[in-house]
């Protein structure tokens, strides 16, 4: 039976079976990952990947968090430093959302993060499960979006009343490196093709660069495909033919806007798992966020977070874990039983999650069989 210890951290305080005897002795050799429950359904679905993580075999000693609109009012900061030097030391989180308000406030937490911890590349695998009503099925794509730069380096300024600016950086470095990690990723993964997507017939400088760097990249891929397309042709052609897409590379604008796209051609929001990679580290997150509308609630749906908390087993290197887990989800979507309200159900966040883990013990005895 896994263990997981759930401890407030900060003080390093041991837990009582980190003192004594041979739980301790487990827990001090299991990876510590920095627990930050968010802000609206944030606590709800990613419960329920711990619960998940945990029935999967996975020993972590999390180190629990606060960050956001929560730790604003108590805490009197959206960003501890409690959690920058928890980051510091884990260097991996499970993340629910963070509330970033619109228009107005502090910077967005997500894209701060990302940046301090040169956490460049999102990745965003996006497919299609039996028994979700979807708009298709058999989507099987992958969205790589660059997550420190374009418009969400935050240079923005008013030139005079009624008149302001945004600044989009684009860099040789960032758009090189990843690519790189797109094309690594597609031959890895055994992916056929890459499609950078871009508005370089306008933005000829930004884009240009973007492609031109992909191209440079490309050369050293033979193996894998390379293809371009316009961004908003690219739209047009997923909602018709996602089909025809393997993996994505974008820049970070296009890559936020396409990966909600994308959600919606699998079943929403609620269904797609992410994770943010740097050289050094790792946060792991679904695509959704906050949901105000249904926080609290207990019907907001858990696979998102809890496919994310199989990307997060995956790269512990618990990959039996995280096949298990998937596998546990598939078997609950395509008995069609206990589905949240978005996928046409009546079950709560919780149902669903115990759903999961009943299917669990099923593959569990099947694998073992
Ligand atoms: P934020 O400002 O934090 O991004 P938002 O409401 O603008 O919040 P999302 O939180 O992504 O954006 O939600 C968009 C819509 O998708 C909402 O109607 C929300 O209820 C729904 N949604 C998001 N996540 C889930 C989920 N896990 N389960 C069910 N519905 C979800």
């Amino acid at each position: 039976m896994a263990q997981i210890r759930n401890r407030q951290s900060g003080n390093g305080a041991a837990s009582q079976s980190d003192q004594n005897g041979a739980k301790g002795q487990v827990l001090q050799t299991a990876p510590r990952v920095t627990l930050i429950p968010g802000d609206g359904v944030g606590p709800e679905v990613t419960g329920a990947a711990v619960r998940v993580l945990e029935a999967a075999g996975l020993l972590i000693n999390w180190d629990v968090q606060q960050a956001g609109a929560g730790a604003l009012k108590t805490l009197g900061t959206p960003i501890p430093d409690s959690l920058l030097n928890s980051l510091r030391r884990t260097r991996i989180a499970l993340k629910g959302p963070l509330e970033t308000q619109v228009g107005q406030g502090y910077r967005s937490i997500n894209v701060y993060l990302r940046k301090t911890f040169n956490l460049y590349a999102n990745l965003r695998p996006t497919r299609s499960f039996e028994g979700v009503q979807a708009p298709f099925r058999d989507v099987d794509l992958v969205v790589v979006r660059e997550s420190t730069e374009d418009l969400y380096a935050g240079i923005e300024h008013q030139v005079t009343p009624g008149v302001v600016e945004s600044v989009k950086v684009i860099t040789a470095r960032a758009s090189t490196r990843i690519a790189r990690f797109a094309f690594d990723y597609a031959r890895r993964n055994r992916r056929k093709s890459v499609t950078a997507i871009h508005k370089a017939n306008i933005m000829k400088l930004s884009d240009g660069l973007f492609l031109k760097c992909a191209r440079r990249v490309a050369a050293d891929y033979k193996d894998v495909t390379y293809d371009e397309q316009i961004v908003d042709a690219a739209c047009m052609r997923l909602v018709t033919t996602p089909r025809a897409f393997d993996v994505l590379l974008l820049e970070n604008l296009y890559g936020d806007i396409v990966s909600d796209l994308c959600a919606g051609l699998v079943g929403g929001l609620g269904m797609v798992p992410g994770a943010n990679y740097g050289e050094k580290g790792a946060i792991f997150e679904a695509v959704h966020g906050t949901a105000p509308d249904i926080a609290g609630k207990n019907v907001a749906n858990p696979v998102a977070a809890i496919l994310s908390g199989a990307m997060l087993a995956d790269y512990l290197d618990h990959k039996e874990a995280a096949l298990r887990i998937r596998k546990a989800i598939g078997e609950v979507l395509r008995a069609g039983q206990t589905l949240t309200p978005d996928l046409g159900g009546k079950a709560t966040t919780s149902e669903m999650t115990e759903a999961v883990l009943n299917a669990m013990t099923s593959v569990d005895a099947r694998l073992s069989e």
